[in-house]
């Protein structure tokens, strides 16, 4: 990856590569290769190399992008934390990762140091500063030589993300050199993305999608990339503002702040050029919301960790593919949609589940052949989990995945389907369904609903509203108001914490 990203700066040495959104200091390719090979060059010092894996637990900066290239350029693999992990989830992934060390920042120390002492992870360094700790600083400046490692693309393992966990336990994902590179290369002919870009980071780096999209794909054109720690409206909306972001990455419930929340009008939003969704099911209507308010474009994609991410994407050069869908299979990969149940392959507009293969597949589960061997077959398809539909132009639509289908009574009920029809409620700030048992044991959709401030909408009207606009099988037969949905990080409902809710 080192060889793809920095081997050679050219020309763009003396560019901006990534900017502090919150404080505005700067790096250029030079600064940030330089800081990369010292970086490295102080891991072998600690005796880190080949073998051995590497936490980062911090919210987006520039200095990120610097660790985790620093350990794989170490010949390292870096495993990402979810910056919202509470000590014991640190913990578990340190420990199934079977990490030496760990680099996060002094705001979550709390977390952090509890964290790496359970899992037995001594060496601890901070990006910022901290009393009692070393600091990255000072590993910086290390006159040490950058070793010079042989790395194996397609068998080293370059990265341990975690999958989202959004239905179950996530887990640790080995993505090689080789799956890595090849869904950057694998994208670039899809994106317009260049050195005049400018990419908006606020999407976290420790999940696939900020890791490999906006990070590693921005920084292999020479785009700048603007890192913010967290999502704030409006911070984000001053970002584009002040640093003129072009590109804009962003997952689905930004999208639902964005096509309500008033404060939108408040910003010069006029650099904002493509607006550019994933991780999650973007409505086409909510999207044509989104175009309208903010005078830019919608795009999306689809991927999942395990295949470092993308294997769909509505190219910049088709604009006129509905943004409903997550549009066509990048290069060099395959895809198919297999009924289930005869484990056939299904037909134009017939659902399916998705079946992908390529280059940029996981090599398997960490620790878990198990789940390897449920997803991986013998002849290299990834089973996704997700059902899709595809149209006469080839063009994906993402259903649902198939295990959050709702039976009811013999007809499949995708939840998306639904939380989509409500958010376009005026009365509705933000809403989420499930399947639950009613009296008599049968499966039926369940809303839970985060209302407008001061409205007064009511159980009845939220399902007569739905009840108006879907099929009759798939109307909402249960309403529960709600504070907030609860969501992952990476901006997915966790429906599972809404259904185990339910049985408490
Ligand atoms: P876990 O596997 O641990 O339960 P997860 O599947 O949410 O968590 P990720 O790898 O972050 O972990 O997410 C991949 C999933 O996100 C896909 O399988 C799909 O369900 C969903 N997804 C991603 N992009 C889209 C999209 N554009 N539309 C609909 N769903 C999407
Ligand atoms: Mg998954």
């Amino acid at each position: 990856l080192h060889e793809l990203l920095f081997a050679d700066l050219g020309e763009r040495a003396d560019r901006t590569a990534l900017v502090d959104g919150m404080t505005g200091a700067a790096m250029t390719y030079a600064q940030l290769a330089g800081a990369i090979d010292r970086t490295a060059a102080a891991l072998a010092e600690r005796g880190i190399g080949k073998g051995d894996v590497v936490g980062i637990l911090s919210p987006n900066t520039p200095y990120y992008a610097v660790v985790f290239h620093g350990i794989l350029r170490a010949g390292a693999t870096a495993t990402t934390i979810n910056a919202l992990y509470t000590p014991d989830e640190v913990a578990h992934q340190l420990s199934d990762a079977g990490a030496k060390m760990l680099f996060t920042v002094s705001a979550l120390l709390p977390n952090a140091a509890p964290g790496a002492e359970k899992a037995g992870v001594r060496d601890v360094v901070l990006l910022d500063a901290a009393e009692g700790y070393p600091s990255l600083g000072e590993l910086l400046t290390t006159t040490a030589p950058t070793p010079e490692v042989a790395i194996d693309p397609a068998e080293d393992v370059a990265v341990l993300p975690y999958s989202s966990g959004t239905t179950g336990r996530a887990k640790g994902v080995m993505l090689t050199h080789r799956n890595l590179v090849a869904n950057v290369v694998q994208c670039m002919p899809m994106l317009d993305v260049h050195q005049d870009t400018r990419i908006l980071a606020v999407l976290p780096f420790f999940h696939i999608y900020g890791m490999q999209v906006l990070m590693n794909m921005g920084l292999n054109v020479g785009a700048r990339v603007v890192t913010l720690p967290k999502f704030d409206l409006a911070e984000f909306l001053r970002v584009i503002a002040e640093h003129r972001t072009n590109r804009v990455y962003i997952a689905p419930p930004v999208a639902v702040a964005l096509a309500k929340h008033p404060l939108v009008d408040q910003y010069d939003l006029s650099p904002l050029e493509v607006l550019f969704s994933g991780a999650a099911p973007l409505d086409a209507d909510l999207a044509g919301v989104v175009r309208e308010r903010l005078g830019c474009r919608v795009a999306q994609g689809y991927g999942m960790t395990e295949m470092s991410p993308v294997s769909h994407t509505i190219p910049d050069s088709m604009p006129d593919i509905p943004v409903g869908t997550v549009g066509v299979i990048v290069p060099n990969m395959e895809c198919r949609l297999i009924d289930p149940a005869t484990g056939q392959d299904v037909g134009v507009g017939e659902r399916g589940e998705l079946w992908c293969r390529g280059p940029n597949v996981m090599k398997g589960y960490l620790n878990n052949p198990e789940a390897t061997a449920a997803t991986l077959d013998d002849e290299g398809w990834l089973h996704t989990g997700d059902v899709a539909t595809i149209d006469e132009n080839g063009y994906v639509s993402i259903v649902d995945r198939v295990k959050e289908l709702i039976k009811y009574k013999g007809y499949q009920v995708p939840p998306a389907e639904l939380e989509a029809v409500l958010l376009t409620h005026p009365q509705i700030a933000d809403a989420a369904v499930v399947g639950v048992r009613d009296q008599d044991g049968e499966e039926v959709p369940k809303a839970f609903v985060v209302r407008q401030a001061g409205v007064e909408l009511d159980e009845t009207g939220v399902m007569s509203f739905v009840a108006e606009r879907v099929a009759p099988h798939k109307k909402v037969r249960v309403v529960e108001f709600i504070e907030a949905i609860p969501k992952s990080a990476s901006g997915k409902i966790l429906r599972k914490d809404l259904r185990s809710r339910e049985k408490a």
